[in-house]
């Protein structure tokens, strides 16, 4: 039997490569970085995600690393006002069946990694960067920029936002720029001055920006993003994004909200980008996962969970089409379009939703005041869940 290639070792990626495994395919995942890894921040999973990663088999080893938050939390960032929130309680629990919580991403990035590392199926190779295929009848040749060449039964492109593996397939040059710049920050808990909400996930909303907090590895750290939707970027300037629009965007807000930037580094920031979405990224042998396939803005902080759920119908697609992988990735990206394209686009929605002023602020914070906490309704359809060969 001949290996699949998974170009990317990302969350995607590894997570492809576990499902993958567990079907009985053998599987090389190659990573153009030194070392198999992830950035040093906090990632949010939904009950969704729990649901898949409970299949992949590593739920259960994720769980000391995670946080699970009492409630998600908006407030308003020009009062300080806490306008609404979503309990994670026992009412969610037993809508959804899995728990909401938060993670260190190099503890989800790991935890994927130690599982992948015990299948002989697997074999993962650091410092390969894919560079182009070319596809035969029955195998997919792949040549990498250090002259590694590997040939595959099939190919999947799960090398993220800048994916060459999509430009091969679609061809849709550079990512959508959405001019939202985020700063983040990983103090440890004993720093947070406010404490009134630290078991929560919060964010607040405020004109052209919002901020994150919540806690990670088993509250020890805080995890601080700051999010601005530059108006220099907007108006064509120079230093769009740069730290003193930051500090500028969030002069007109609540002192205590304001004093959170302390929490936050200037060091570097992240450029948001999307793509709009596509009817195809499958060709022949060949197709993209997690955001090769579907890069979202991170607003309704789904990106790598869409990537994780991509994964396991993936495999369930291959192991239904035995050798025919055209068939199987057809079948999965029918599957994947219209779940992830939806989230891409409710994604750009709220982000315009929690950065509002003036008149729709005041509606939006009037609409919100009156929610049931038990009922997460913009998220339900997402957090109910994918059915898997007709199971949930
Ligand atoms: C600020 C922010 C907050 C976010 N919060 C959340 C959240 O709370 N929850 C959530 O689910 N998602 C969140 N996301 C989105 C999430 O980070 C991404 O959707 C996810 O990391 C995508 O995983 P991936 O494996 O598809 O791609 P990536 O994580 O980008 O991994 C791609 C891998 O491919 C490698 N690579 C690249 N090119 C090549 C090549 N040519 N050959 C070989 N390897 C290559 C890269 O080195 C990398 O390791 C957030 C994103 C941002 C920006």
């Amino acid at each position: 039997m001949k290996e699949i290639l998974i170009a990317g070792g990302g969350i995607g990626g590894l997570a492809a490569a576990l499902a993958l495994a567990q079907k009985g395919r053998k599987v090389r995942v190659l990573e153009k970085a030194a070392e198999f890894g992830e950035i040093g921040y906090g990632i949010q999973m939904g009950p969704n995600v729990c649901r898949m990663l409970d299949r992949l088999g590593v739920l259960k080893a994720l769980e000391p690393a995670a946080v699970f938050p009492e409630a998600l939390i908006f407030a308003d960032a020009l009062t300080n006002e806490e306008i609404s929130r979503i309990s994670l309680g026992a009412a969610f629990r037993a809508r959804y069946q899995f728990p909401y919580f938060v993670i260190h991403r190099r503890d989800l990035h790991g935890g994927l990694l130690a599982a992948c590392r015990q299948r002989q199926e697997i074999v993962l190779e650091s410092s390969t960067e894919i560079k182009k295929f070319t596809q035969q009848d029955e195998q997919v040749t792949i040549t990498c920029e250090n002259g590694a060449v590997h040939e595959a039964c099939a190919l999947i492109g799960a090398e993220g936002l800048r994916s060459p593996t999509r430009q091969a397939v679609i061809g849709d040059g550079a990512p959508r720029m959405a001019g939202h710049y985020v700063y983040r920050g990983v103090v440890p808990d004993a720093q947070i001055v406010d404490r009134r909400r630290v078991n929560c996930m919060t964010i607040w909303g405020g004109p052209d920006l919002h901020l994150v907090q919540y806690r990670l590895q088993s509250g020890a750290v805080m995890n601080n993003v700051a999010t601005i939707a530059s108006r220099r970027w907007r108006r064509g300037e120079p230093d769009a994004g740069a730290p003193d629009e930051l500090e500028e965007l969030f002069a007109r807000m609540h002192p205590g909200v304001r004093d959170s930037l302390r929490y936050i580094s200037r060091e570097r920031n992240w450029v948001l980008h999307d793509r709009e979405p596509v009817t195809n990224w499958t060709d022949g042998r060949v197709t993209l996962l997690g955001d090769a396939a579907h890069p979202t803005l991170q607003y309704l902080a789904q990106g790598a969970q869409m990537a994780i759920e991509d994964a396991v119908v993936l495999a369930e697609k291959v192991a239904a089409a035995g050798e025919d992988y055209p068939r199987a990735f057809l079948a999965y990206q029918r599957e994947r379009m219209n779940r992830s394209a939806r989230v891409v686009l409710s994604s750009r929605f709220f982000g315009e939703y929690i950065h509002l002023d003036g008149g729709a602020r005041e509606l939006r914070n009037e609409l919100a005041r009156g929610r049931d906490p038990d009922l997460p309704w913009e998220v339900d359809w997402l957090y109910r869940g994918i059915e898997v060969n007709g199971r949930l």
